[in-house]
């Protein structure tokens, strides 16, 4: 049986290289689509091909009439828009980002080729950041873990699936302090949808509390901090991470995923300062991130183990699952 698991863990892990490629293009492409699309929406809702009554009109009232050079600039940008090359996950085709260089599929090998090449392009010679090994070797082993842990099953592809979004939403939000709703909120379904069909051990009516009190809890937080110092410390895609990350542990987990967090960023904000990140302080550090990472750290440990180290974070005992 021992040497089974070891196969399982391997077929993951090449499984994992795999997707983690694939990780890298939605990371990076994930938020330029989002872009794109709030662009299209603004300069639509501007342009004279909108509906009546319009949307200027919807909001200053019916008599008011949007000014002239503000439908011909929306015009005029639309067009723009409309003529750039169509954007998805699957298209266009990887380019070297500063040469334009096709990357061919040998040149597409997860960590082989980055090796291979030295981390340069092979076009131009500009470096190839580190970060797109790196997600594909975490991808691999994470997946591999899942394997092991949990065989080739329904379960293990559960478990690499919540590893696969959350190292999408880590480097998301590290990149571009957005967490992609497109990304949380089938991280969140498939937690219940885990719980409700018995694959992930969480009974469904502690999924469901987790989702709603995680949600809450930071909504809570916000609000206050908000109402106390004026400023917004973190966004709604912080209160959606932390419900799907409480429907896929459960509501007796918040408390340890919350204490992870932090853990997650004092470590995070230590190597961002030993990496010179931090020294511009105008570079914004959310809490997303943290997070995130938090649900990997609790995905690896496994989550009886953490019950186990950490029971001053479980305070209601059972009474919550
Ligand atoms: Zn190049």
């Amino acid at each position: 049986m021992q040497e089974l698991r070891w196969i399982d863990a391997a077929a993951g892990g090449v499984l994992g290289l795999l997707i983690g490629s694939f990780l890298n293009v939605v990371i990076h492409r994930v938020p330029l689509m989002m872009y794109r699309g709030w662009l299209t929406d603004a300069l639509a809702n501007l342009s004279s091909s909108q509906d009546t009554p319009t949307l200027w009109q919807l909001v200053f009232g019916t008599g008011s009439a949007q000014p002239k050079p503000l439908v011909q600039a929306a015009d005029d940008g639309l067009a723009q828009v409309d003529n750039l090359p169509p954007l998805g996950l699957a298209r266009p085709a990887s380019r070297c980002g500063h040469c334009g260089h096709r990357i061919r599929w040998y040149e597409n090998i997860p960590l082989l080729s980055y090796l291979a090449l030295r981390g340069r392009c092979s076009g131009c010679r500009t470096g190839i950041g580190w970060r797109y090994p790196l997600v594909e070797l975490a991808t691999g082993l994470l997946f591999a873990l899942c394997a092991w842990r949990f065989g080739l099953t329904i379960t293990g592809a559960l478990w690499a699936a919540f590893a696969a979004l959350l190292v999408c939403q880590f480097a998301i939000d590290l990149d571009t302090q957005l967490l992609p709703d497109s990304l949380n909120y089938p991280l969140l379904w498939l937690g219940l949808i885990g719980a409700a069909a018995g694959w992930t051990g969480v009974p469904l009516s502690s999924a469901l509390w987790g989702a709603v009190f995680g949600y809450l809890a930071l909504w809570l937080v916000f609000h206050g901090y908000r109402l106390v110092t004026g400023k917004e410390g973190m966004g709604y895609g912080d209160f959606k991470l932390l419900a799907a990350l409480g429907a896929w542990l459960g509501a007796d987990f918040l408390i340890a995923i919350v204490l992870v967090s932090s853990l997650v960023g004092a470590l995070l904000g230590g190597l961002l300062l030993l990496a010179g990140r931090l020294a511009h302080k105008d570079i914004p550090i959310s809490f997303g991130p943290f997070l995130a990472g938090a649900g990997l750290v609790c995905l690896m440990i496994g989550p009886a183990t953490v019950r186990e180290w950490m029971p001053f974070a479980f305070p209601l005992g059972g009474l919550l699952r």
